[in-house]
C-alpha cells in the first residue's frame, strides 16, 4: 500500500532512542523529512547519524527538554526555519517516574504531567493552527496500555496518559473538519531501554534477576513476548498516513494482546 506521505514534514518528539527513534526512522523511510528532538546531545547526534546513514537525509535535530517550555518553541521555530511547515507531529515522551500512591511527591506529579500531557498542548498549540490553515496534519500521541489497564507501581503514567487521551478526543472533534486528525498509539511492553529500566527496578524489589522479570513480563502477553519498537512504529506510520484519513479520536493499543478487557 502507497502511504502517500512522501514529502510531508515529521516532527517526531523524545526520539533519540527507543520507539521515537524507531517511528523517526519508519517516516524517513516513507520519504519524510524528518525532525527529532530529546534532552541528550550526544544521543541525538548518534540518533540523526543513523537516519542519515540509512535514508540518507539530513534530520533536523534539536535539544529539548519536554519540561520546558522555551525548548519547546525553540525546536518548533527550528524545524519551520528549515522545513517551513510541520505536517505530522509524533508526541513521544520518557516514561514519567515509577511509584505509587504513598512514594510520589507534589514535584514528582508536577514534572510528570509537564512531561506526559502539557508537553503534548504545547506542540499542538504551536503547530496545530497551521495545519488548519493548510487544511491537512496527522498528530499521533504514544501513551501506554496503562491508559487501559493500570499497570501496578506506574501511578503517574495511570493517571497522567488519561489526560492526554480525553486531550486528544477533544481535539480530534474540533480539528476533524480541516482533515487533521488526532489519534493515539498505546504501546504494550516493548523492548528499549524503559522496558529494561522498569525490569531492574521491579528485580530489585522482587529479589529477582531482570531476565526472570522480563521472562515473567512475557509471559502475561498472548503472543508470549514483547515488540519490537519498529511494531509500534508501524501502527504510528500508518496512523500519520494519507490512507488513515478518516481515522480520528482513536486509541489503539499495540500490546500482542496484554490487555485482557474487550474495549
Ligand atoms: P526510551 O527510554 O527508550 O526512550 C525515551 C526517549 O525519551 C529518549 O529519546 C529520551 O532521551 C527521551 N526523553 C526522556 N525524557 C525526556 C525529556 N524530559 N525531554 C525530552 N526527551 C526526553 O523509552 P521508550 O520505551 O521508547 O518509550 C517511549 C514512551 O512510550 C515512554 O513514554 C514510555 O513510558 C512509553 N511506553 C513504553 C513502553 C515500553 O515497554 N517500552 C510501554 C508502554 C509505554
Amino acid at each position: 500500500m502507497e502511504l502517500g506521505i512522501k514529502g510531508k514534514v515529521a516532527l517526531v518528539t523524545a526520539s533519540s532512542k527507543g520507539i521515537g527513534k524507531a517511528v523517526a526512522e519508519m517516516l524517513a523511510e516513507e520519504g519524510c523529512s524528518i525532525a527529532i528532538c530529546s534532552r541528550n546531545k550526544e544521543e541525538l547526534i548518534a540518533a540523526a547519524g543513523d537516519i542519515k546513514k540509512k535514508f540518507s537525509i539530513d534530520p533536523v535535530w534539536c535539544v529539548c527538554d519536554l519540561n520546558e517550555l522555551k525548548d519547546i518553541e525553540t525546536t518548533v521555530e527550528s524545524v519551520k526555519k528549515q522545513f517551513g511547515r510541520i505536517d505530522i507531529l509524533v508526541n513521544n515522551c520518557g516514561g514519567p517516574k515509577e511509584g505509587n500512591f504513598q512514594n510520589l511527591s507534589d514535584k514528582n506529579w508536577q514534572s510528570a504531567f509537564e512531561q506526559v500531557l502539557l508537553s503534548a498542548v504545547r506542540f499542538c498549540n504551536l503547530i496545530v493552527p497551521d495545519m488548519i490553515l493548510r487544511e491537512w496534519g496527522r498528530i499521533i500521541n504514544i501513551t501506554s496500555v496503562a491508559v487501559k489497564q493500570p499497570i501496578d507501581n506506574l501511578m503517574l503514567s495511570n493517571s497522567l496518559r488519561n489526560g492526554l487521551i480525553g486531550f486528544a478526543k477533544s481535539l480530534s472533534n474540533e480539528v476533524a473538519k480541516f482533515n487533521v486528525t488526532v489519534n493515539n498509539v498505546a504501546p504494550g511492553y516493548t523492548l528499549t531501554n524503559r522496558i529494561y529500566d522498569l525490569a531492574v527496578s521491579r528485580s530489585k524489589q522482587a529479589e529477582k534477576s531482570h531476565e526472570d522479570i522480563l521472562i515473567e513480563m512475557a509471559k502475561e502477553i498472548p503472543m508470549n513476548r514483547l515488540a519490537s519498537p519498529e511494531e509500534i512504529a508501524s501502527v504510528v506510520v500508518f496512523l500519520a498516513s494519507k490512507q488513515a484519513s478518516y481515522i480520528t479520536g482513536n486509541t489503539i493499543q499495540v500490546d500482542g494482546g496484554l490487555v485482557k478487557g474487550i474495549y
